[in-house]
């Protein structure tokens, strides 16, 4: 079966938008099979966003994932990569439709919430960065 990362970024905890976020993911159908709050270090934030490391945004952005705790999570269901960021919205929360969770929560690029895999790779290859095989139920 499919399964995504998705992480609520540091805004999103902050914010106290926990609750809401995994409620939208349970009630659309998709299963948590792995979840838990972690403060990544700024190195670690420089691999889970290693492939946008030539960016100008880079050091701000992973700054401010390893600015605080995150709540790190893997969904599981059929077209979750796809639908999941479907649900999440266009990277600008300001080109988000309303209904999606950038849509409905945010404004500024740089403090969008929440993370969701673009794709199978990724997806793959961030389950195994930010969880041990045994934490996947
Ligand atoms: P994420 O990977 O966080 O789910 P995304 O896949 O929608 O977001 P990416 O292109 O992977 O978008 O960019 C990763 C993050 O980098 C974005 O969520 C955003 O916070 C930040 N970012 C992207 N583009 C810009 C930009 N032009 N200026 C500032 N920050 C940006
Ligand atoms: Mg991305």
């Amino acid at each position: 079966l499919e399964r995504t990362f998705i992480a609520i970024k540091p805004d999103g905890v902050q914010r106290g938008l926990i609750a809401e976020i995994i409620a939208r993911f349970e009630r659309k159908g998709y299963k948590l099979v792995a979840i838990k709050l972690v403060h990544p270090t700024k190195d670690f934030a420089e691999k889970h966003y290693d492939d946008l490391k030539a960016r100008p945004f880079f050091n701000g952005l992973t700054d401010f994932l390893s600015s605080g705790p995150v709540v790190a999570m893997v969904w599981e269901g059929q077209g979750v990569i796809k639908y999941g960021r479907k649900m999440i919205g266009a990277t600008a929360p300001l080109a988000s439709e309303p209904g999606t969770i950038r849509g409905d929560f945010a404004i500024a690029v740089g403090r969008n919430i929440i993370h969701g895999s673009d794709g199978p790779e990724t997806a793959k290859d961030e389950i195994a960065l930010w969880f041990k095989p045994e934490e996947l139920l």
